[in-house]
């Protein structure tokens, strides 16, 4: 399989934490050049926009969109024109209209489009998955917390709309729960505290159920200081399953069958580099989906100012 040659755009936390590591870790991906206003890497081409690192670098074949969420469509559609592949970071857009029309243009492009929902290429989540598909589920506990400013240090459009606050976190929650859970699951009620200075929720009930009447409960809070928690608690008919530590640990009642290393980026760009290889794309809006129901059908508490 030859390289996919990548541009990226928006040199940020996540693009230094994730993307550039794993670009350079699978074989099948190379970074070519980046874009961004003011960022850029050492020994790397920079450009301060996506078009003029088009414009440069004709062998990009794709595009990772690494930039905030509210500029992954207009980015990623000029990419899409310009006849590249595309892989957007998660949330895949700001709101599920915009995504629909990215998957109606790669179409149209021969392009390959893949939302990337690196929280599914944890560890223990194909097995989780697996081990579900034939239980009934009876009760899911999940709890998803962490601190805002230890992994949005000084990011104000968190708290913007589009920037979704806590469901920032919480959509890797629900990505792995859309995935694993055998039955779709839809919204009952939801709760969300939203600082008096923001836009966008820091804490978050969330009630769902299926068609079975399983009990489903999310709890999400960007408030979390000391260990961070993000961690899945399924009741079925026939056994007990929790994945913790953000789907790296699975245990099947009380017996850990997989432990390992976060791996998420590596597998979702090998992923990446198969669906370009095969022209196809890989869009599932379920998560945002269910975060845009809990923005049409929550209540919302106003609670104390957020002070970065
Ligand atoms: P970030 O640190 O704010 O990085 C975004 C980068 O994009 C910044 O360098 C920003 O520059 C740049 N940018 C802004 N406008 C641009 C433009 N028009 N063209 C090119 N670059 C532009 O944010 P992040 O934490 O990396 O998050 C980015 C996305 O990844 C978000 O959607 C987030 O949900 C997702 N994500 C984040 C994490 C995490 O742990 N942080 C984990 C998984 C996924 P300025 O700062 O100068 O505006």
């Amino acid at each position: 399989m030859s390289h996919v040659m990548i541009g990226l755009v928006g040199v940020g936390k996540i693009a230094r934490d994730q993307h550039i590591p794993a670009m350079t870790a699978v074989s099948g991906c190379q970074l070519v050049a980046t874009a961004d206003p003011h960022a850029a890497l050492p020994d790397t081409p920079a450009y301060a926009s996506l078009e003029a690192m088009l414009d440069a670098h004709p062998e990009i074949a794709a595009v990772a969109v690494c930039t905030p969420t509210h500029l992954r469509y207009s980015q990623a559609r000029l990419a899409l024109m310009r006849g590249k592949h595309v892989l957007l970071e998660k949330p895949p857009g700001a709101t599920l209209s915009e995504v629909e029309d990215l998957m109606t243009v790669a179409d149209q492009q021969g392009g390959s489009l893949f939302a990337a929902w690196h929280s599914r290429f944890a560890p223990g989540v194909a097995h989780a998955r697996q081990w579900l598909a034939e239980r009934r589920i009876q009760r899911v506990e999940i709890e998803w917390k962490e601190d805002v400013r230890v992994w949005h240090p000084g990011q104000a459009w968190i708290w913007q709309p589009g920037g979704m606050g806590v469901f920032d976190p919480g959509i890797n929650a629900l990505s792995i729960a859309t995935a694993i859970l055998p039955q779709p699951f839809f919204l009952r009620g939801a709760t969300l505290q939203v600082p008096s200075n923001c836009q966008t929720p820091i804490a978050a009930e969330l009630s769902f159920t299926d068609a079975h009447e399983a009990v489903i409960e999310a709890h999400f809070d960007f408030r979390q200081t000391g260990p961070q928690t993000w961690d899945i608690h399924i009741e079925t008919d026939a056994g007990r399953l929790d994945l913790t530590q953000g789907g790296c640990c699975l245990a099947i009642d009380g017996e850990m069958v997989v432990e390992a290393e976060e791996r998420e980026y590596a597998g979702l760009y090998g992923h990446f580099a198969e669906l370009v290889a095969r022209h196809e794309s890989d869009v599932d809006v379920a998560p945002l989906r269910q975060v845009a129901d809990a923005f049409l059908y929550g209540h919302r508490e106003m609670v104390d100012a957020f002070i970065e």
